[in-house]
C-alpha cells in the first residue's frame, strides 16, 4: 500500500487535471481521504474533515469525490444500504463482505473465487475486465464458528 503523502500527491494531481483548483479544504478532504482504510461516506469524510475545518460544507466533499472517481483514483462502491462508500483505487484487488447487522465491510481476497470466476467467463466466451463481488454476513456464535476447517 502506498504511503498518506504519496496518496494526497496522486489525488492533488488528479484533480488539477480534472481542472479543479487545489484549495485548503479539498487538500484536508484529500488527506482525510488518504489516511481513510474503513470504505467511509461522504458524509463520514466531511465529518472527520469538518472538525479540522468548521467552514467546510458538504457539498465540497461531494464534488471532490465525484472529481476523484471520475478519474479513477478513487472506487465507489454501492452496498446493499445504497450509500455510496468510497476506497482509494490504488489498493491490491479484493472483494468485500458486509456485516448486514453493523455495516461492517471486511475486506478478503481468494485466489480460488478468481480463478473460478476466470474459468465461468471463459466457458461463456469472455475474459473478465473486472468484477465486483459482495458478500452480506451475520457473524456466527463462537460456538459454530470453531466448528468449521479453514480448508474444509
Ligand atoms: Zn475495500
Amino acid at each position: 500500500m502506498k504511503g498518506i503523502d504519496q496518496r494526497v500527491a496522486v489525488f492533488e494531481a488528479e484533480l488539477r487535471q480534472a481542472g479543479l483548483r487545489m484549495t485548503q479544504q479539498r487538500r484536508l478532504i484529500l488527506r482525510v481521504l488518504a489516511e481513510s482504510d474503513d470504505h467511509p461516506d461522504a458524509k463520514g469524510i466531511f465529518t472527520r474533515a469538518f472538525a479540522h475545518d468548521p467552514t467546510l460544507s458538504l457539498s465540497t466533499v461531494y464534488r471532490t469525490m465525484k472529481v476523484l472517481e471520475t478519474q479513477g483514483a478513487i472506487e465507489r462502491h454501492a452496498f446493499e444500504d445504497g450509500v455510496s462508500r468510497y476506497e482509494h483505487a490504488d489498493q491490491q484487488h479484493h472483494d468485500h463482505l458486509i456485516d448486514v447487522e453493523t455495516g461492517k465491510v471486511v475486506e478478503f481476497s481468494s485466489p480460488e473465487i478468481e480463478a473460478l470466476q476466470a474459468k465461468i467467463a471463459a466457458e461463456l466466451g469472455y475474459e473478465i475486465v473486472r468484477h465486483r463481488l459482495e458478500l452480506y454476513g451475520r457473524k456466527m456464535p463462537a460456538g459454530r464458528r470453531k466448528s468449521i476447517k479453514k480448508n474444509a
